[in-house]
């Protein structure tokens, strides 16, 4: 996979339902480049006393809904491209959830298990120090991703506030709680992910509770939808991690994988009642339910004919080419697209910025709720789209997001 092809495939998503919504070519140009990125190279010092260089990027992709928001990316493959492609994605995410946003994303080029905690420490203080003219509360608001979480997220806050001499919480979401975290952001993408699932599956008028579910990727997206699929009644089949996939037919232990192995030097493959597969065949296995929940470009032409789920819902970015897509289309394979499936993470950062420029926190329950009926409007809305333009979920969900930001765009008008 490479970032050229994620942009492709991007950039392929937004021409499909500009053609639809007949979009004004110039406004269609207008979208489908990123508004502003930067590259950055900066060194540093190593535990044993060497300097490395490292290359970051922060780009933003639309801004006509509000300030720039989207996570920040630490994974050895990250490039511009697939960092613009994943800003171009939040724009549309922000959009279907309705929430008053463009999007952005950020990425360093690293593997972050070749780092100890203060090298890691020390890249995202350099990284944000970087990147501090275009990052703000107001301006672009970055948020946990791949190899990233609420502690490097505590480093970003605390960086840019030693740099303005006072504490800014806004500037960033997905911290700790005491730092003006919001209650429910850890779990709020698996668990919007499964929101999503139900909704799904009131849609192809079946139960949720005692289908066959797959999760790839137990990173904290799909460890908690596994862990919350589980709770609510699925039997979750198969699951993998970095290093491996695991299956048993009758299900998996999922709280005992997640408290007991997922931190694991040797990962969840260290659990030995149960087969070991690969990756392909995890994607294969016998399954009502696939939540893809890794990386980009997993379902693809080679090996979409062999996927059994007949429901699909993405909580990774990208997960499905666009060969798949039409692949699954065609065999009425029901595709809940990342856009819409994975939004519950901006929803609840959403709330937790919300929370931090009041000063004022809300409970858990209300994070959740909130959450879900956030999650089931979108959803709904996507439904209708799709019934209207008698299309697939991607399109439906594709083509409200971006008549809302052209939308927005026509009503400011281009300046000057
Ligand atoms: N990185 C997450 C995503 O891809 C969350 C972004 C955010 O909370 O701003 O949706």
């Amino acid at each position: 996979m490479s970032g050229t092809q994620v942009i492709e495939q991007a950039r392929t998503q937004l021409a499909h339902a500009a053609k639809l919504l007949n979009l004004d070519p110039g406004l269609h140009e207008v979208l489908s480049r990123i508004k502003r990125s930067v590259i950055v190279n900066f060194p540093v010092v190593m535990d044993d006393g060497s300097v490395k260089v490292f290359e970051g990027y922060r780009c933003q992709h639309n801004t006509s809904r509000g300030p720039t928001k989207g996570g920040i990316r630490y994974h050895q493959d990250v490039d511009l491209e697939e960092t613009g492609a994943l800003a171009m994605w939040m724009t549309w995410k922000c959009a279907v959830a309705d929430i008053p946003y463009g999007g952005a994303k950020g990425g360093v080029r690293v593997d972050t298990k070749k780092l100890s905690k203060r090298e890691l420490e020390k890249l995202t203080r350099r990284f944000v120090s970087e990147i501090n003219m275009i990052i703000g509360e107001r301006s672009d608001i970055p948020a946990p991703d791949i190899g990233t979480n609420p502690e490097v997220m505590a480093w970003i806050m605390d960086t840019i506030s030693m740099q303005v001499g006072y504490t800014v919480p806004g500037v960033v979401t997905g911290k700790p709680i005491p730092l003006g975290g919001s209650l429910g952001r850890v779990e709020a993408t698996g668990r919007g992910v499964i929101v999503a699932a139900h909704e799904a599956c009131k849609d192809l008028n079946m139960d949720f509770a005692g289908k066959r579910v797959v999760v790839q990727g137990f990173g904290n997206v799909g460890s908690i939808a596994a862990l919350l699929g589980e709770r609510d009644g699925a039997v979750i089949v198969g699951v993998s991690d970095a290093r491996g996939a695991i299956h048993n037919p009758k299900g998996l232990p999922i709280e005992k994988l997640f408290h007991e192995f997922s931190g694991r030097d040797g990962g969840l493959a260290e659990y030995k009642e149960c087969d070991q597969i690969s990756n392909e065949e995890l994607l294969e296995l016998d399954c009502d339910i696939l939540i893809p929940a890794a990386i980009a470009q997993q379902l693809t032409a080679q090996n979409a004919d062999k996927v059994k789920a007949k429901l699909i819902v993405e909580g990774a970015n990208g997960p499905t080419t666009n060969e798949a897509d039409n692949i699954f289309s065609d065999r009425g394979v029901l595709v809940v697209p990342d856009i819409l499936a994975n939004a519950g993470g901006v929803i609840v950062s959403y709330f937790e910025w919300v929370q931090d420029l009041q000063n004022f926190f809300w409970n858990e329950s209300r994070v959740n709720e909130e959450l879900e009926s956030i999650m089931k409007r979108a959803y709904d809305g996507v439904r209708q789209s799709r019934d209207t333009y008698k299309t697939d979920m991607r399109t439906a969900a594709m083509i409200i997001g971006v008549k809302r930001v052209a939308d927005a765009t026509l009503t400011r008008g281009i300046f000057p």
